[in-house]
């Protein structure tokens, strides 16, 4: 008897199996309103932590007019990396994606984002099954109050743009978690790199935060190597590199699974 498709997905979300080691583009703003209890609650002691993972990458774009915006740098290479790491890891990963150019990373789920507002819906949306949040993406802290419907025309004159604040997207998912979720945040850094740092994992109710400096040409930005001083609470500190983005990247995944496993223990 033939088994309909969206049952068998069902099936195969239900067991942490899905999607099945392929990656898949997503239309973005789609939930997927599949809601279940941590996986690791099911879990031997001795088994490896099956967990799903939700990470946010890359930049966001603020426009002020249809072909004019601000933005940052990030080319989302350190939140790739951890997806493909996670994925690695046998964890089922969704992947929330700024304007980047890199490939899908392998049984990804991928939901490509432009804008800060974009990014948040969709990180809400699948945030509620998740059991771990990575936010690695350099959201825009301020956007254009308003935007033009039209491309605006040079005159000759200087332009001022009245800029707002973003709201802050994990901030408001801590407000609303549950306990047994884990919340990872990164912190760039120009100046003061560890005390800003532990500021924000304090301020933002993470329960680490990956800091990195990203000043001058040395910088995390667009570069294929990272240094990452790890900061948690009870004061947890450890340092992961420096190394390859990808090196870091399974030194994270495999300290997250530590600290979630001792927390669950
Ligand atoms: O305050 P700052 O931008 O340095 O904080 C960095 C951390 O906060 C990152 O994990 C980033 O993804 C997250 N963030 C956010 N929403 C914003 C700005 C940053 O979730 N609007």
């Amino acid at each position: 008897m033939a088994v309909p498709l969206l049952a068998l997905a069902l099936a195969l979300a239900l067991n942490g199996l899905f999607p099945p080691h392929s990656s898949a583009k997503v239309t973005p703003l789609v939930a997927i309103g599949l809601h279940r209890s941590s996986a690791i609650l099911h879990l031997p002691s001795s088994a490896p932590l099956s967990l799903r993972c939700l990470i946010t990458a890359g930049p966001t774009r603020e426009f002020f007019d249809p072909v004019r915006f601000i933005s940052n740098p990030s080319t989302g290479k350190m939140g790739f990396a951890l997806a493909t790491a996670a994925n690695e890891a046998g964890w089922s990963v969704d992947l929330v994606a700024g304007p980047v150019s890199l490939p899908d990373p392998a049984g990804v789920m991928v939901y490509p984002v432009i804008t800060a507002a974009e990014m948040q819906r969709q990180t809400d949306a699948l945030f509620g099954p998740c059991d771990v949040l990575i936010m690695t993406a350099a959201v825009s802290d301020w956007r254009p109050k308003a935007t033009e419907p039209q491309k605006m025309k040079k005159d000759g004159q200087g332009l001022t743009v009245e800029l707002e604040p973003v709201p802050d997207i994990v901030t408001a998912l801590a407000e609303e978690r549950r306990t047994d979720q884990f919340l990872v945040g990164f912190a760039a850094e120009t100046e003061n790199v560890e005390a800003n740092a532990l500021d924000k994992l304090e301020r933002k109710g993470l329960d680490l935060i990956a800091a990195n400096s990203v000043a001058g040409s040395e910088g995390a930005f667009g570069s294929d190597h990272n240094k990452l001083i790890l900061l948690g609470r009870n004061g947890f500190r450890e340092v992961l590199g420096p190394a390859s983005k990808s090196a870091v990247a399974r030194q994270l995944i495999d300290v997250i699974a530590r600290l979630v496993a001792a927390r669950t223990s």
